[in-house]
């Protein structure tokens, strides 16, 4: 009898063990690392604007050379483009909103201002940035909050992390600067929103839930855009499934 209540339980700790490794593999950890970018010549930034945590900044360098298996030089600290406020789009519109800076100037200030040694900047900061999203109540969504924003493709992308700290605990704050910044860095590298939940790539819909529940790697589809961007010889045979 001992020795069933024994073995009852050294089986409900092995499928716990084994269960929370699934959940944990799945939720959190990147897949695997893509190996197939060009390591030694892609060159890859993190430009933070001043006022960033460098938390924050290590936290992106990480996520970045985790999954992609890129080298992420961190660039000295840079104060925000004042033209980029949103004070414009809140007089046009009578808006009265708090100060946001628009991403769209901010990554079209990045590329312009980009040192021609990297194929890609990421900015970071920790202040609200917004876009315009054709959508109605206009009043909402002249200057909508968002997370971040990328070029498709483009050599810059903007992350902010003030939105992130919502209902979280520090590492699940880090863990969605991660996907953020692997999710921007796709738009730079051509990937489009994904319609698959097992994507970093889906679009937020407007929701942290979204991020939150997704993994921290790409699906197989948009890894195949990426491998067809970097890989000359990809395989015909390969393309036809994206
Ligand atoms: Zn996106
Ligand atoms: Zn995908």
């Amino acid at each position: 009898m001992k020795k069933q209540i024994i073995l009852g339980i050294a089986l409900v700790l092995i499928l716990g063990a084994i269960g929370s490794f699934v959940y944990y593999d799945y939720h959190y950890a990147p897949k695997r690392t893509l190996t197939f970018l060009p390591k030694k010549t892609l060159k890859v930034a993190i430009q933070p604007f001043k006022g960033t945590d460098k938390g924050s900044v290590l936290e992106v360098k990480k996520g970045i050379e985790r999954y992609y298996g890129l080298q992420v030089t961190i660039l000295p600290d840079i104060p925000l483009p004042a033209h980029a406020k949103n004070t414009h789009i809140l007089k046009k519109y009578h808006l009265k909103l708090p100060v946001r800076y628009r991403a769209d100037s901010l990554i079209a200030y990045l590329w312009d201002t980009k040192p021609p040694a990297y194929d890609y900047i990421i900015g970071l900061t920790n202040q609200d940035i917004s876009t315009t999203k054709p959508k109605k109540p206009k009043w909402l969504y002249t200057d909508w909050g968002i997370f971040g924003l990328g070029y498709r493709p483009g050599p810059t992308c903007i992350v902010s992390t003030y939105r992130l700290y919502r209902y979280a605990n520090l590492a699940q704050m880090r863990t969605r600067l991660r996907k953020i910044a692997i999710h921007e860095l796709g738009h730079n590298l051509n990937l489009k929103h994904c319609p698959h939940s097992n994507c970093v790539m889906q679009s937020a819909r407007e929701s942290m839930k979204t991020i939150d529940t997704e993994p921290e790697s790409l699906c197989d589809s948009c890894k195949n855009i990426v491998k067809r961007k970097f890989i000359v010889n990809f395989p015909e045979e390969q393309m036809g499934k994206l």
